[in-house]
């Protein structure tokens, strides 16, 4: 099969390799019919994830029909339709059974498809914990709109769940990319009273503009005024930090009133600063990523009902044998690019 292939730092490469066979009883394989590119797949080609595997095929977001099943697998059936989700876990441990499975203490546990084991930017994947690890995707959505939901959507729904929006609150999202625009549409759900979206990138706030009308959606320098205009009490009651730059993380907990929440999403290239001597008496509460991705039913549902619809940000599509053109465009964020859709089979 056609496998898109992490060779050694700064190189990808479309490559043969065998169609992967189960090697767990908990195992299914899945053929891929639509992959997505991540920037952390973007993260894996320049060197700046160091668990990375070379050899390994990159792709981490992705839904498919399951192939085949493991002899423990018993609620997944060939011939389903499933998301896949980005994390591995065994569903048993201590950090599973509360709910925290980016932090599941198997040795695959986290973050390892399409970063230590092979993902799926290719015709199939193996999926380890299988019955967790995939959810089936329900008659009335669609491949295209359940793309998202096992990587940014999951992204957008944990940090908006974790971030105890009120109905009164005003609520800030720093970064429109593709994870601060699901984490936009996961607000919503909360009804927040006011929602302030900050990004340099006036493409992406005019997007913002075009599909949230009641958004208000600023540059960088417009961002103190306008929490000053929308917030009643000094700065936002949560903040989302969606963008992960030095300046953000600033603006982040420079932004949030005094006792506010400050969601860190974003992953940083580098250490940041807390300059506590300077938020003394801010009583700021932290909470940082990243994603425990174990919400996957419940946003297929929102999906099903319309509540939810991240189908606008995937703004191109390519077959797989020409992903090398998707992710130049992709990389290069040209033609007003948001998500890519990788056709596998
Ligand atoms: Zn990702
Ligand atoms: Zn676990």
């Amino acid at each position: 099969m056609l496998a898109y292939t992490y060779v050694r730092q700064g190189e990808f490469a479309l490559q043969r390799k065998p169609t992967p066979v189960l090697e767990q009883k908990r195992d299914a394989i899945v053929r891929v019919t639509l992959s997505s590119i991540c920037t952390s797949d973007l993260h894996i080609k320049h060197g700046s994830v160091p668990r990375a595997v070379p050899g390994i095929t990159v792709g981490h977001e992705m839904v498919g029909v399951v192939e085949e099943v493991g002899s423990e697998i018993t609620a997944l059936c060939p011939g389903d339709r499933v998301v896949v989700n980005v994390e591995t876990f065994c569903g048993q441990c201590f950090f599973c059974r509360h709910g925290w499975v980016n932090n599941c203490t198997d040795p695959n546990g986290g973050w390892a498809l399409g970063c230590r084991i092979d993902g799926g930017q290719a015709e199939y994947v193996r999926v380890p914990y299988a019955d967790q690890g995939l959810t089936k995707i329900p008659d009335n959505v669609t491949d295209l709109q359940a793309l998202l939901v096992g990587d940014v959507l999951a992204t957008g729904y944990w940090a908006a769940k974790i971030s105890e929006i009120q109905p009164q609150d005003t609520v800030l999202i720093l970064g429109a990319g593709p994870t601060g625009l699901c984490t936009l549409q996961c607000v919503r759900l909360h009804n927040p009273h006011c929602i302030i979206v900050c990004d340099r990138d006036v493409e992406r706030l005019a997007f913002v503009r075009r599909h949230d009308s009641g958004v208000i959606a600023v540059l960088p320098e417009e961002l103190l005024a306008a929490i000053r205009q929308y917030s009643a009490h000094g700065g936002a009651d949560a903040v989302l930090e969606v963008a992960g730059s030095p300046d953000t993380f600033r603006m982040a907990w420079e932004s949030a009133r005094p006792n506010g929440i400050v969601t860190i999403v974003a992953l940083y290239d580098g250490p940041q600063v807390l300059p506590l001597p300077e938020m003394y008496g801010k009583n700021l509460t932290f909470k940082t990523g990243g994603v425990d991705g174990c919400h996957c039913q419940e946003t297929l549902l929102l999906i099903a009902e319309g509540k939810l619809d991240p189908t606008p940000l995937i703004t191109h599509q390519f077959p797989l044998s020409e992903i090398e053109r998707a992710y130049a465009l992709f990389e290069a964020r040209q033609d007003g690019v948001i998500k890519v859709a990788i056709r596998c089979s």
